[in-house]
């Protein structure tokens, strides 16, 4: 069936419809639009599903730069392989693959160290373009370029992807879960088990309880941490983290005049050994720090604030300290080598997925997604193409 699929349209453009932003912070619209076959080294993918990650919100509301529209959003898929360009032979059509933001293309001296997943042969920005080329595959039926959004674009029952930002899966795994590897369960994870390092017995203080802090909770649990402390302003996320192994909830509403970091200063006698920022605001980001342990306490900023947005600390606020802070892209994790990991994980039934995905709906209600989201209702929002 996929032969004979690919038979009829490799090479070619393919039509289909896809979920278009027009403008900053419009509904996006369900229209028709033509996807170029792919370049050398890139790969065409038919989405099977999709899921709404608060950085598609972030950057649906830009006006201004990196900001660019027409733009097809999302980066939180899974999808089957359709046509490989040339030079393309890690995978074949047919194959299930999860897209990710960042690449992994396996050659470059970050890609083949241990110490890092920041590629610096196809280095990640907020681009409109295809990776390599600076060009984009999408157009709309009046010929006009539709932009490309980190690498993905998966609001879309067809993309183009580049096949270092290509991760071949087991195709037995249940996409509408396998697609939270793409990028938030897979950051959150990655955050705590890569970037952090948590160590058994420690303490961890979690900015922020969406899927992205809760996937912290999940990471710090299965590595062993014995208490989760999670700060939300929305209470009803504090039940939803029993389900992550959170053990302590900070409501920073009802803190009254206490900054938050004091209150978990006097909880853990002195900070925690680990503070996650998921929310994407740099005064969290200070009262993250402000709560890590001094000496060893480690600041693990996730979370995406305004592009420009800044850090201030004074010098000797870091000398006198002894903390550590640090930035985590996609959790730490290279795509290629650690998403199969996890999903062996999920199947071995270690890592909890299904308790993310709060709802599902079909492409016609992809705005449904939004709302959910940013009304602090979903988690993880599953939209299925075919539906
Ligand atoms: P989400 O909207 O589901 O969750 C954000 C949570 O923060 C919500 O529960 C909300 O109630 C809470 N919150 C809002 N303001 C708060 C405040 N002042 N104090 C405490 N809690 C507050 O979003 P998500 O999808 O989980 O994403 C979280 C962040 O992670 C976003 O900034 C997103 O862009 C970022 N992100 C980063 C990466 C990465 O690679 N670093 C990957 C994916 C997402
Ligand atoms: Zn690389
Ligand atoms: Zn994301």
């Amino acid at each position: 069936m996929a032969e004979k699929q690919s038979l009829n349209t490799a090479r070619k453009s393919i039509r289909c419809r896809a979920a278009v932003c027009r403008q900053a912070g419009e509904p996006l619209v369900i229209e028709e639009v033509i996807v170029a076959p792919p370049e050398p080294r890139e790969v065409r993918i038919r989405i099977i599903c999709t899921s709404l990650c608060h950085s598609d919100i972030t950057f649906w509301k830009l006006k201004d730069p990196p900001g660019y529209f027409p733009r097809i959003l999302g980066h939180e898929a899974i999808g089957v392989v359709e046509s490989v360009g040339e030079d393309v032979d890690e995978v074949i059509e047919g194959d299930v693959v999860i897209p990710t933001f960042l690449s992994d293309c396996g050659e470059c001296v970050d890609c083949r160290s241990k110490k890092s997943n920041i590629c610096s042969k196809l280095p990640f920005k907020v681009s409109p373009w295809m990776h390599r080329y600076e060009t984009s595959r999408f157009t709309d039926l009046k010929g006009e370029t539709i932009y490309h959004f980190i690498y993905v674009s998966s609001f879309s029952e067809y993309t183009v992807v580049d096949i270092a930002h290509l991760t071949k899966v087991d195709p037995a795994v249940p996409p509408n879960r396998a697609c939270l590897l793409s990028c938030g369960v897979s950051t959150g994870v990655g955050a705590a088990w890569r970037t952090a390092n948590v160590e058994a017995g420690s303490t961890v203080a979690i900015f922020g309880l969406g899927a992205i802090g809760l996937a912290v909770a999940e990471g710090a649990r299965l590595c062993g941490a014995t208490r989760i402390i999670g700060v939300d302003v929305n209470p009803d996320k504090f039940e939803a983290g029993k389900k992550f192994g959170v053990t302590d909830f900070v409501n920073s509403v009802s803190c009254g005049n206490k900054p938050v970091s004091e209150v978990i200063n006097e909880m853990t006698g002195g900070g925690a050994d680990y503070c996650f920022e998921c929310v994407g605001l740099a005064s969290l980001v200070h009262e993250a720090f402000a709560c890590s342990r001094q000496g060893w306490g480690k600041t693990i900023v996730v979370g995406v604030d305004k592009p420009g947005s800044q850090l201030n600390f004074s010098s000797y606020e870091v000398l006198h300290s002894g903390k550590t802070i640090t930035g985590s892209l996609f959790g730490g994790l290279k795509a290629k080598s650690d998403i199969p990991i996890l999903i062996k994980r999920y199947l071995d039934k270690e890592l909890q997925l299904d308790e993310f995905v709060t709802h599902e709906v079909s492409f016609e209600d992809i705005n449904k997604a939004f709302d959910l989201l940013i009304e602090g209702k979903s988690l993880r929002c599953v939209i299925w193409m075919d539906r």
